[in-house]
């Protein structure tokens, strides 16, 4: 019998560099899947519908959620984000893993449904980078830098609420370690048993 994909959750401030980390995965591992999430919020420059984000208005994001589409979804920062359920579910049963990249409501609203789910936090080094790298990528008017550092301040809270914490002090450092998480978690009991019980 073909054993599960895992399901890994990350989240993480703004700022924290969680996009480049999670390039940086894909560089280096394959059988990983990346959920593509859908959000009511406005497209930034370079970004594309469908790759980055599936960009939905308010009422077919509420649509999407009364016809049960949706695994998860929160509000952040004024806008809905959530995690389409069906790739997910399809990707997990073909024993492919798959990575969502969701802020912490949506997170532990995996962790209730889906127990085996992996979370992992990542932070910058020091809180005063977030602020560093905000307002750096300019990419967001600065009322809304001041809302998402306010939001990064709240969120630090729940890290208790994660199984692990990678800082990214290093792009490839913090990639290397989630690999290394990945395959400590494919090595536990739990997730060998079925195969033990097939071939021994
Ligand atoms: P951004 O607007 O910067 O792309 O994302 C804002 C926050 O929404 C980030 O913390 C990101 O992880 C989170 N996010 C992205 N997609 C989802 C999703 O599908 N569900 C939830 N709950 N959060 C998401």
């Amino acid at each position: 019998m073909k054993n599960k994909g895992l399901l890994l959750v990350i989240s993480g401030p703004s700022g924290a560099g969680k996009g480049t980390v999670i390039s940086s995965l894909f560089k280096k591992t394959s059988n990983l899947h990346y959920s593509v999430s859908a959000t009511t919020r406005y497209m930034r420059e370079g970004e594309k519908d469908g790759v980055n984000y599936f960009f939905l208005t308010k009422e077919a994001f509420e649509k999407e959620i009364d016809n049960d589409g949706m695994l998860e979804y929160a509000k952040y920062c004024d806008n809905y984000y959530g995690t389409p359920k069906k790739a997910v579910v399809d990707k997990l049963n073909e024993g492919i893993d798959v990575i969502l990249e969701i802020e912490i409501q949506g997170a532990l609203q995996i962790k209730e449904k889906f127990p085996d789910a992996v979370l992992i936090f990542i932070i910058p080094p020091k809180f005063s980078d977030i602020e560093k790298r905000l307002t750096g990528r300019n990419t967001e008017p600065p009322e809304i830098i001041k809302n998402r550092i306010e939001t990064a301040k709240k969120e630090i809270k729940y890290i208790n609420q994660y199984d692990y914490v990678v800082i990214n002090d290093d792009v490839d450092n913090a990639a290397n370690n989630i690999i290394s998480i990945i395959s400590s978690e494919k090595n536990k009991y739990s997730n060998m048993k079925n195969y033990i019980e097939k071939e021994f």
